[in-house]
């Protein structure tokens, strides 16, 4: 049987941010992915957006990670020298009712250590011409970034630190015995192999996986929900010099317009519950995306807008909003195995916090 320190299971950039950072304590770091590249799954099928910290609940791990990790992943990028543009961004209230829902936004945030500056109609005009609305926060802290650039980063500090990432592997389960974590990659004995500490950070597959392992606590393994999210591209340049988001849902952020760094508009995500993983996205939710997009951009035009991407949010709840889950041995009930749940947005910002988290976990351990 092969032998391992350190198995983590994923690249996306959960996966990758803990790798690096246990790499750097001087363990022995494998990371197994199932696909031919890393950030293939939902680290690639996002908004590329660096989150201040808004709107996650006081004391979640949600509003603790994404505010340090926003710290971090700035410090990265300038470190790295990976592209990023902090263009700010303004969420809109169209009426009496969102501008008290703005008032509670802006308290949420000062209590995550985030501030925002309240802007009224005129102000907003000023800045966001194309922009109705009657009143706006700004937030000088929120950004986009190239995220693939940020993950192949990560990939090779893990390299230049003596470890492996091998592709084209999906890892079907595993079982424990008495000296470690047997994973297993199919069901032959040379493709076993023994670790001592192993990390679930599958993404929409972590519920799955953990329930393949025998000896895990199966009765703490959360439930799993995919909350599709579809972006229709925008067919024309931008009129807009920043990130323009509504208030927000319970699950969403709302059908918002974040450029990419080339300067490509694109809105959404939207949210459509689905039990299946299928990317295409349906034209026919051009009517729902148009009449959102109205409320706060008049001039829009259904024929500015086309399909674009979908991603999919993994959730532990579908009748509440719900926080990142990480389970360590106490609630996996297995000594040195580790696993994420539920890590959807803010995840890319709070990656690098997540995988400090975990190594002060791990060394401690
Ligand atoms: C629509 C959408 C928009 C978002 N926008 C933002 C944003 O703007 N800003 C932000 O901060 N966050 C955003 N997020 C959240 C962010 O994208 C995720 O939190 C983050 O990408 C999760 O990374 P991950 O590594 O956990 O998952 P993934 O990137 O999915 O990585 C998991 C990896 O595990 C691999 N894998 C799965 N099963 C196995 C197996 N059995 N064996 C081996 N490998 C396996 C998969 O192939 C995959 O590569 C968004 C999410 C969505 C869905």
């Amino acid at each position: 049987m092969n032998k391992a320190d350190c198995v983590i299971i994923g690249a996306g950039v959960i996966g990758l941010a803990i790798g690096r950072a246990l790499s750097f304590l001087g363990r022995d770091v494998l990371v197994l992915e199932e696909n031919e590249h890393v950030g293939m799954g939902t680290s690639s099928r996002n908004s590329e957006v660096v989150h201040a910290g808004i709107y996650y609940p006081e004391n979640s791990l949600k509003a603790k990670f994404c505010v340090q990790g926003r710290k971090l992943i700035y410090d990265f990028f300038h470190k790295y020298n990976i592209n990023y543009k902090k263009l700010g961004k303004i969420i809109i209230g169209t009426n009496e009712e969102e501008l008290k829902a703005l008032e509670l936004l802006e308290h949420n945030a000062r209590n995550n250590g985030v501030e925002l500056t309240y802007l009224n109609r005129i102000d907003v005009k000023k800045l966001e011409p194309e922009i109705n609305c009657s009143g706006s926060l700004l937030s000088n802290e929120s950004g986009i970034f190239d995220s693939h650039s940020f993950m192949l980063a990560l990939q090779s500090d893990i390299e230049r630190n003596n470890g492996a990432i091998v592709k084209k592997c999906r890892v079907k389960g595993g079982e424990l015995n008495k000296n470690g974590i047997v994973i297993k990659i199919d069901d032959k004995e040379e493709s076993k192999v023994i670790c001592k500490t192993v990390i679930n950070c599958s993404g929409l597959g972590a519920q799955e996986l953990s329930n393949n392992f025998i000896g895990i606590n199966k009765n703490k393994i959360p439930n799993i929900f995919y909350a599709k999210g579809n972006y229709f591209y925008l067919n024309k340049k931008a009129p807009f010099s920043r990130l323009v988001y509504p208030i927000p849902g319970k699950h969403s952020l709302g059908i918002h317009f974040t450029p990419d760094l080339s300067g490509r508009g694109r809105f959404g995500p939207d949210i459509e519950w689905t039990d299946i993983i299928n990317y295409e996205v349906d034209s026919k939710r051009l009517a729902s995306f148009y009449s959102d997009i109205k409320k706060y951009w008049p001039n829009v035009k259904s024929e500015m807008l086309s399909p674009g991407y979908a991603g999919i949010r993994t959730k532990v709840n579908k009748t509440k909003a719900s926080d990142f889950i990480i389970h360590t041995p106490k609630e996996t009930g297995c000594e040195n195995f580790y696993s994420l749940y539920g890590i959807d947005s803010p995840g890319l910002t709070s990656c690098l916090s997540i995988a400090e988290h975990l190594k002060k976990v791990i060394s401690s351990a």
